[in-house]
């Protein structure tokens, strides 16, 4: 039996034409990337294809969008070895991190991709994209799939989704992983590096859909003033902040700043510290400038993704934890997204 693969199409450059009279890049239908890519059909992998209404830029992603994937998949779970997802790579980290966390037990790949150039260009890299991820998707090992995680595959490299980050608007290779690394590369040759890629999980695929965005980011500089920060904490509803800080998670040490997180932190807001770096952890108590973070209660992210900060307090606010509980998740691994 052939294997078989659900190529769920959200939109992105690689389904994207240029509007003859502004020059703009517009999202186009499905139909344009079947057309551009005959060889899908020579695939021995028997491929259906589910394609979102109106395809988006994915710099329009939104939650409920997730949620929308994440319950085509729970739909489909059965009937197919694996899955690609078609998608944007501005905000594919977050979107692969929040399905990371809203696929509990996931036994298949989710592999998402994309493009830097349109599909129908003559120099474009999403040919070879979607080809390879689909065969990744397909793949499997006396009957198990390869790599049963939500992954990016992008320019001739596999990631592990949650780890990623979009670092280069410019170059083919757009994404990194500074702190796991490449769960295959490929060449002449598939290489897994299997010692990266996660165990098969046991239980039955459960997906969680309640995520709560009611979140904020403060990205710390030097001379930040006291009326940034009370903004920030001033936002209605706040559940939680991430504080973006320097290097192993340090901030000013003033003690307004203190005392203003302190203030938030007794309210049961979350304070959630990630470093600014792109590769690293955040270790505090390290430096005197991140000792008072961990006295006052703010949550160390350790060596979390921006991206996967975000997509993990959406999810964990979204459970409804007790607050004790929801700082030990949050410096937990729930899904390989922190090393622990
Ligand atoms: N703006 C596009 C998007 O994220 C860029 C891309 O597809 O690479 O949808």
């Amino acid at each position: 039996m052939k294997p078989s693969v659900l190529l769920i199409y959200t939109g992105g450059t690689i389904g994207m034409v240029q509007d003859p009279k502004s020059g703009e890049l517009k999202p186009f239908d499905f139909s344009h990337l079947s057309e551009q890519v005959p060889e899908l059909k020579k695939f021995d992998v028997s491929i259906s294809v589910i394609a979102f209404e109106e395809p988006l830029d994915s710099s329009d992603m939104e939650p409920e969008i997730w949620v929308k994937m994440a319950k085509a998949i729970e739909e489909n779970y059965d009937k197919y070895d694996g899955f690609v997802i078609l998608h944007g790579s501005d905000t594919m980290s977050f979107t692969a991190s929040a399905l990371s966390f809203m696929l509990e037990n996931l036994a298949k790949p989710v592999v998402l991709t994309g493009s830097q150039l349109p599909i129908g260009t003559i120099r474009t890299d999403g040919k070879e994209n979607l080809i390879t991820a689909i065969e990744i998707a397909s793949a499997k090992k006396n009957g198990l799939a390869l790599v049963p995680e939500v992954c990016i595959y992008f320019e001739y490299k596999l990631y592990r989704g949650n780890r990623t980050h979009k670092f280069n608007a410019e170059q083919f290779q757009a994404f990194q992983s500074p702190n796991y690394p490449e769960l295959a590369e490929a060449g002449v040759h598939l290489k897994y590096n299997q010692g990266a890629i996660g165990k098969l999980a046991k239980g039955k695929l459960k997906v969680h859909t309640n995520l709560n965005t009611n979140i904020a980011v403060l990205k710390m500089f030097p001379g930040i003033g006291a009326e940034a920060v009370k903004a920030a904490l001033s936002i209605k509803g706040l559940r939680a902040l991430i504080l973006e800080t320097f290097g192993a998670g340090n901030a000013p040490s003033k003690k307004w700043l203190l005392d203003l997180l302190q203030g938030a932190i007794k309210k049961g807001i979350v304070v959630y510290n990630v470093t600014q770096c792109n590769a690293g952890s955040v270790e505090q108590g390290k430096y005197k400038t991140s000792a008072g973070l961990k006295k006052i209660g703010v949550t160390g992210g350790a060596d979390i993704t921006y991206e996967a900060a975000v997509a993990k307090l959406m999810f964990l606010l979204g459970q409804g934890l007790p607050e004790k509980k929801l700082k030990t998740e949050l410096q937990s691994s729930l899904r390989g997204e922190i090393s622990e």
